[in-house]
């Protein structure tokens, strides 16, 4: 069986003992984890994989600083515990992927000698905490030092900074390298699978079947499950509500735009963070892709499919950019755009529907509904999908099986497999570098479908959109552009140029 929707879709004919909805980061960790576990796992997505959320985050595999410094300011036990565990899960991350995510340098500029001082103990603090894990060493510098080092920063009324390090992830490919691997350990994983409703038992009112639409051909499925994960993100609630409604709804949305522009306006290697707006937000400049990030927004939402970028959002974002950057940049300059919707766990239900979004902890909670046992895996981030997800099975492995947990396996299995094809050594150079940074180890079976170009000047190939629809369950352009390749998360224009290529090969 291959990872394509007619196999995948042969698998449906029996029960299953798990049921995972939501094909993104934690749905993913979810059915890797229980397949690994050794139970028989269905995952239903109803869109793309990864296309919500998950796609569509500021791409930092981190513990996040600011977390930290709400944790160390508010004496808050829950924010530190959550700033440790994401710490500590980074290098897990880089390793069981490491074509799909990698360290990143983030330099925090300081305009006074507290600031600096301030930043160069709290990112200190930051490298004790990781302990053994730690990417590298954080250090201070100079204002002639990062003139030097740096030459993207804007250098006025810089007393100097501190330098340090995270993660960074191709975010949608790593959601598809676990499905991949998930499915190869012999889970049977549909995206445009939308779960309709449930089938409840008649006196238990536990959930027996989940019923679904396989939204490409229509067809509607009933299927047999012993335990139901809700993995939906921002759109937990509305499970929720289907297996039980009486359940009250836990989640709050706060949408986080970002802006790309062209690699030209940001030279280097290293990111910016900048750690205080004027309204207590923090802003990155990353690196990304051959592209340059500008992110994040984060402000009270309501729940969207397609949510887009604000005029006054691109506005904050290029303004900020232009603070900090040698380089400026006007509205125009930018490529494209792309908001995510973050699924935050309101914590106290009452006082935590007035809260600010900005202050609500990033941490994970793992719900069973008493009546259905619809189990939700609500809250958390990219950073700590594996660990949301041997909670998730832990607990229920012990609430609705009524057992032990069996071991998680996830801490070291890698993701991507060694292949039996290897890349030739002699082809264009732009075309082996694209194909590692995507594929990583299955670049020379991915290369093996043909090696002409889709465009002259670029390193996509007609033979990658055989793959993608055959071995990764690429449906339409759609899914290609912004998931699989990620480029019209990039640049609007080239992803416009490669579509016409050959239109007829997806659904638009
Ligand atoms: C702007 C922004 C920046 C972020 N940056 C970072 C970062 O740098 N680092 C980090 O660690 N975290 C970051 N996060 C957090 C992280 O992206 C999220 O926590 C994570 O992606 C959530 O994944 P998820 O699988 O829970 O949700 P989602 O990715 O939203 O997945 C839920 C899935 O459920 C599917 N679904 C919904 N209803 C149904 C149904 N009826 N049937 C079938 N499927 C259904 C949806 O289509 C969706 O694909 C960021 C978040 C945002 C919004």
């Amino acid at each position: 069986m291959s990872f394509n929707r007619p196999d995948q879709l042969l698998k449906l004919q029996e029960s299953f003992d798990i049921c995972i909805i939501g094909g993104g980061a934690t749905g993913a960790g979810v059915a890797l984890d229980a397949t690994l576990r050794g139970y028989k796992v269905l995952l239903i997505e109803k869109g793309d994989f990864a296309s919500q959320t998950s796609s569509k985050s500021t791409k930092l595999v981190h513990g996040g600083v600011r977390y930290l410094e709400q944790a160390v300011k508010k004496l808050d036990w829950q924010q530190f515990k959550m700033v440790y565990k994401a710490l500590h899960e980074r290098k897990t991350l880089l390793k069981n992927a490491p074509h799909l995510a990698y360290p990143l340098g983030l330099l925090t500029p300081c305009y006074t000698y507290w600031e600096r001082f301030y930043y160069r103990i709290g990112m200190w603090l930051y490298d004790k905490i990781s302990g053994s894990t730690n990417l590298k060493s954080s250090r201070g510098l100079s204002k002639k030092e990062i003139q030097q080092e740096f030459p993207a920063v804007a250098s006025q009324h810089l007393t100097g900074g501190v330098l340090y390090y995270d993660g960074q992830l191709n975010d949608a490919r790593y959601a598809l390298a676990i499905l991949k691997e998930a499915e190869r350990l012999g889970a049977c994983v549909i995206n445009y699978a939308r779960l309709d409703s449930f089938v409840l038992g008649q006196k238990s009112l536990k959930i027996k079947k989940v019923v679904f639409t396989d939204t490409c051909s229509g067809h509607s499925h009933e299927i047999p499950v012993k335990a139901v994960v809700n993995a939906t993100g921002p759109f937990t609630d509305k499970i929720r509500s289907l297996a039980n409604p009486k359940m009250k709804p836990r989640m709050k949305v706060s949408r986080g735009a970002h802006i790309v522009l062209p690699a030209e306006f940001w030279q280097g290697n290293t990111a910016l963070l900048i750690p205080k707006t004027a309204d207590g937000r923090v802003i990155f400049v990353i690196p990304w892709r051959g592209s340059v990030l500008v992110g994040t927004t984060d402000d009270p939402d309501t729940l969207s499919e397609t949510p887009t970028i604000l005029q006054e959002e691109k506005e904050y974002l290029i303004s900020y950019f232009n603070r900090y950057s040698a380089k400026k940049a006007s509205l125009k300059d930018i490529s494209a755009t792309f908001v995510g919707q973050r699924p935050l766990l309101q914590v106290q239900l009452e006082s935590a529907l007035n809260t600010d979004t900005k202050s609500l902890v990033r941490d994970h909670e793992v719900e069973v509904d008493g009546r259905s046992k619809l189990v939700s895996i609500m809250g958390g981030k990219w950073t700590t999908y594996r660990i949301m997800a041997a909670d998730t099975l832990d607990v229920l492995e012990k609430v609705v099986f009524n057992q032990k947990p069996i071991n998680c396996l996830t801490k070291d299995h890698v993701l991507v497999p060694e292949s039996a094809v290897s890349l030739p050594e002699e082809i264009p150079s732009d075309i082996q570098a694209h194909l590692l940074e995507l594929y990583g180890p299955a670049a020379g079976e991915v290369y093996s479908y043909g090696s002409e170009r889709l465009l002259p000047s670029e390193p996509y190939l007609a033979g990658e959109l055989v793959y993608l629809k055959k071995h990764e369950m690429a449906v339409t352009w759609e899914d290609v552009l912004a998931r699989r390749w990620g480029i019209s998360l990039r640049d609007e224009a080239l992803a416009e140029r490669l579509q016409a290529t050959k239109k007829e090969a997806f659904a638009s």
